[in-house]
């Protein structure tokens, strides 16, 4: 029987990559919705559920995307809401990677050592990346500061980290080269999570500074997050520091995602938000 994927998406034109990605994860068609608000989905998603036998609802599945975390979480609410009983399909959300990202920085910074009880800062935490990471990390037991170049952003990401993740993450506004220094103070891990492009830790800082032991950067635009890295450091020592690039990050982010989609196919009763692809992720 055919795989079948149906992706919810929340931007006009369903992301191009999510399609890729899911045909290199095994899927054999795609059903591909744009511009999807949370009242046109349960419809579509009967469609899903009720057109195959009880065993045979596990080659249907749904993939929920886009640009907007918020809006593909209440796409993925109201997926779940529509299913009865056992008559459900599996379903994932990645709106813009940053469950499938988040996971693989985790991941990345966790290879090194544990983070229980230490210092770990998000620099430019508030996008979809930074706020995913917060949350994993902080179940992982690390004390995180997430930053923002303003304080009030700071405080209202780390507030929906720490209510959907039941954690306590602390805000911090970072907007001057003092400020970075100040947020860095004492921590062992970095990830910079900051837009495409953005620099947010000169060298001068980082290879001298007395506490970190790990940098992660997600982004692969230059001017690199980390100053005067290289994207494809996996792992690299430098002034005894060990450094992830993004393309690094990137290349296990690929292969979570495929994980995850082709796991989506192994039964009809499977939920993927960040929790369950980062277990997911550990198997990789
Ligand atoms: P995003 O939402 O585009 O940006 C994250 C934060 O960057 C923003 O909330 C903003 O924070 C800050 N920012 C924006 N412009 C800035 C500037 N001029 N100076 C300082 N800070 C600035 O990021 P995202 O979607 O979460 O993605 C994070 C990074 O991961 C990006 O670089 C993206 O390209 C990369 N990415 C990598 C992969 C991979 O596989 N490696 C996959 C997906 C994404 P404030 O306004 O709060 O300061």
């Amino acid at each position: 029987m055919k795989k079948i994927l149906v992706q919810l998406d929340s931007d006009k034109s369903p992301s191009v990559f999510d399609a890729v990605t899911a045909y290199d994860s095994g899927v054999d068609n795609l059903l591909q919705y744009g511009d999807i608000a949370p009242c046109q989905v349960r419809d579509l998603v009967h469609g899903a559920m009720f057109t195959r036998g009880e065993d045979a609802l596990k080659n249907s599945a749904i993939f929920v995307g886009g640009s907007d975390v918020t809006s593909g979480e209440e796409i993925l609410k109201e997926v779940v809401n529509s299913f009865f009983g056992t008559v459900r399909v599996s379903a994932m959300l990645d709106s813009n990677g940053c469950n499938t990202t988040a996971v693989a920085a985790v991941r990345k910074i966790l290879s090194v050592g544990e983070v229980k009880g230490k210092k770990v800062v998000i620099l430019a935490g508030t996008g979809p990346v930074g706020m995913r990471a917060a949350g994993l990390l902080a179940l992982e037991g690390a004390d995180v500061l997430l930053t923002s170049r303003g304080f009030a952003k700071s405080e209202k990401a780390a507030a929906t980290v720490s209510k959907r993740f039941s954690c306590n993450i602390t805000p911090a506004q970072v907007s001057s080269p003092e400020e970075t220094e100040e947020a860095l103070k004492d921590a062992s891990a970095v990830l910079c999570a900051g837009a495409a492009g953005i620099m947010l830790i000169p060298e001068s800082l980082w290879a001298k500074h007395p506490t970190l032991q790990v940098l992660a950067d997600a982004n692969a635009v230059p001017p690199l997050g980390v100053e005067n890295t290289k994207p494809h450091w996996s792992g690299k020592e430098v002034e005894g520091k060990i450094i992830f690039g993004a393309l690094a990050i990137g290349g296990l982010k690929m292969k979570i995602h495929r994980k995850c989609v082709a796991q989506l196919f192994t039964k009809n009763d499977l939920i993927l938000d960040a929790e369950e692809i980062y277990e997911i992720a550990k198997s990789i």
